[in-house]
C-alpha cells in the first residue's frame, strides 16, 4: 500500500496545475464579482479535453476518478468556478452514461463530451431539496409520452445548457403526485426550447457566483418516451447510485479550496506585522497553520482513497460508506480552513480587495449541495447500523 499519487495521477497534476496558475487564477476574482458565466474558462476547458476525463477511455477519458479528482483540486486551488464548470458537465453525463440506453448515449454523450453541448441536472424544488422523494413535479402518461408540470429551484448551468435532466414523478391521469409510492422518479430528458419549459432568473448567489442556478418552470410539456432515462419508476435509483461513484469529485473542490486558502493566508502572515514582528512569528499563528494543513492532508487522503476505490471497481455499500464519509469531512474541513484563513487576514479577510473571502463564501456552498452534509451523514449511520 503506497501513499503516493501515481505517474499518470502526477502528470494530469503537473499538467493542471501550470493552466491553473498561468491561466485561470487571474481571472478567478472578476468571475466572482461580476457573477457572469465565464466562457473563457469553458473554452480553455474544452481546449484541454477535460470534459471527460472521470469517464471511459471510449469517450475520450482517462477512466480515471482519481485523475479526474487531482484535476478538480487544482481548479479549486486557483477558481471554484472554473473547476465547477467541470462538475456540471460531469453530472448530467454520469447520469446519461449510468441510466441512458444505447440510442441517448449515441445521441448524447459525444456532444456533452466535446463542450459542443451542455446540460444540467434538477431535482430541486421548493418544497423539497434534501428529501427528493417529496418533489411535487409530475409526468403524466399521455400518447406517445409524458406531460410535465411542475417547478424546480437552483438548477445550475440551466440558463446556458441545451438540455436539463429534470426528476418527476410518474402518474396515471388523474392520480394525485401525493398517492405516488416513492420510487416512481424519472429522470427526463428537457430540451431548452421545448414548448412550455421556461427557464427563470439566476439566484443572486453568496458563492458559487460564476455558474448560473435558476429556477425551471414546466407548464404541459410534452416529453417523448424515448427522453425518459432508464426504466420507469428505476431510472432514478440507477441515477443515483451512479452519483456515489462521482461524489469523491465534491471532496475534491473542497480541498482544493482548503490548500488555496492556506496558501493565500501563508503570504499574508509572512508580510504582516504587528506588535514590532512579522505575524507569522506568533507561536499561536504558526499554530493555526499547522492544523490547517494537518486538516487538509487528511481529507486529501480520504478522498484520493475514495476514488482509488472507485477505480478500483469497488461499490455498493463500501463506496457509499468511503464516498459520504471523504464528502462531509472534506467540505467541513473546507469551511473551516477558510474562517481561519480569514481570521488570519484580521480586517483584510473581510475586505472585497483581498481574495480571501471569496474562499470563505464559496466553501460554504459545499456543506449544503450534492447532498448536505446532515444527509451525508444520515448515509454514513445507515451503513454503520446496517440499514439501507
Ligand atoms: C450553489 C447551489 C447550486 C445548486 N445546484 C443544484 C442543481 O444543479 N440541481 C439541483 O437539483 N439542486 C441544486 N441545488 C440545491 C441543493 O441540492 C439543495 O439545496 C440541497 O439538496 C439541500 O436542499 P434544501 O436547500 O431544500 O434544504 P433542506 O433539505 O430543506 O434542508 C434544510 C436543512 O435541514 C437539514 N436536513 C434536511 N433533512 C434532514 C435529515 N433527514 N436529517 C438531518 N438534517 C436534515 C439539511 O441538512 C439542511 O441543513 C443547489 C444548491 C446550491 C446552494
Amino acid at each position: 500500500m503506497l501513499f503516493t499519487l501515481p505517474e499518470e495521477q502526477r502528470q494530469v497534476q503537473d499538467a493542471i496545475r501550470r493552466v491553473a496558475v498561468e491561466k485561470v487564477a487571474p481571472r478567478a476574482a472578476a468571475i466572482d464579482a461580476d457573477a457572469a458565466y465565464p466562457q473563457d474558462m469553458f473554452d480553455l476547458l474544452q481546449e484541454l479535453g477535460l470534459f471527460t476525463l472521470p469517464f471511459p477511455t471510449e469517450y475520450g477519458g482517462s477512466g480515471s476518478m482519481l485523475s479526474a479528482c487531482v484535476a478538480v483540486e487544482e481548479l479549486c486551488r486557483v477558481c471554484y468556478n472554473t473547476a465547477y464548470l467541470l462538475i456540471v458537465q460531469w453530472t448530467p453525463f454520469s447520469a446519461i452514461l449510468a441510466g441512458g440506453d444505447a440510442a441517448q448515449k449515441n445521441r448524447l454523450l459525444p456532444g456533452l463530451a466535446n463542450g459542443k453541448l451542455r446540460a444540467a441536472f434538477s431535482t430541486t424544488e421548493a418544497q423539497s431539496g434534501s428529501d427528493i422523494a417529496g418533489i411535487r413535479t409530475r409526468a403524466q402518461r399521455v400518447a406517445g409520452g409524458y406531460q410535465l408540470n411542475g417547478a424546480k429551484i437552483w438548477c445550475t448551468n440551466s440558463s446556458v445548457s441545451d438540455f436539463v435532466l429534470v426528476a418527476a414523478k410518474i402518474v396515471d391521469e388523474g392520480q394525485a403526485v401525493g398517492d405516488v409510492r416513492r420510487g416512481a422518479i424519472n429522470l427526463f430528458i428537457v430540451d431548452r426550447d421545448t414548448p412550455g419549459f421556461t427557464i427563470g432568473p439566476p439566484e443572486n448567489k453568496m458563492g458559487a457566483r460564476g455558474v448560473p442556478s435558476c429556477p425551471l418552470f414546466l407548464d404541459d410539456v410534452f416529453i417523448s418516451e424515448d427522453n425518459r432515462l432508464g426504466p420507469e419508476g428505476l431510472g432514478f435509483k440507477v441515477v443515483m447510485e451512479a452519483f456515489n461513484r462521482t461524489r469523491p469529485i465534491i471532496g475534491a473542490r473542497a480541498v482544493g479550496l482548503a490548500q488555496g486558502a492556506m496558501e493565500l493566508a501563508i503570504d499574508f502572515v509572512r508580510e504582516r506585522t504587528a506588535f514590532g514582528q512579522k505575524i507569522v512569528d506568533f507561536q499561536g499563528v504558526r499554530w493555526m497553520l499547522a492544523d490547517m494543513a494537518i486538516q487538509i492532508e487528511a481529507a486529501r487522503n480520504l478522498v484520493y482513497r475514495a476514488a482509488a476505490m472507485v477505480d478500483a471497481g469497488i461499490g455498493g455499500a463500501e463506496l457509499s460508506q468511503a464516498s459520504a464519509i471523504a464528502k462531509a469531512q472534506a467540505t467541513d474541513m473546507a469551511m473551516a480552513v477558510a474562517t481561519n484563513a480569514v481570521q488570519l487576514f484580521g480586517a483584510a479577510g473581510i475586505s472585497n480587495d483581498y481574495p480571501i473571502n471569496r474562499y470563505f463564501r464559496d466553501a460554504k456552498v459545499l456543506q449544503i449541495v450534492e447532498g448536505t452534509n446532515q444527509i451525508q451523514r444520515n448515509i454514513i449511520a445507515n451503513n454503520l447500523l446496517g440499514r439501507s
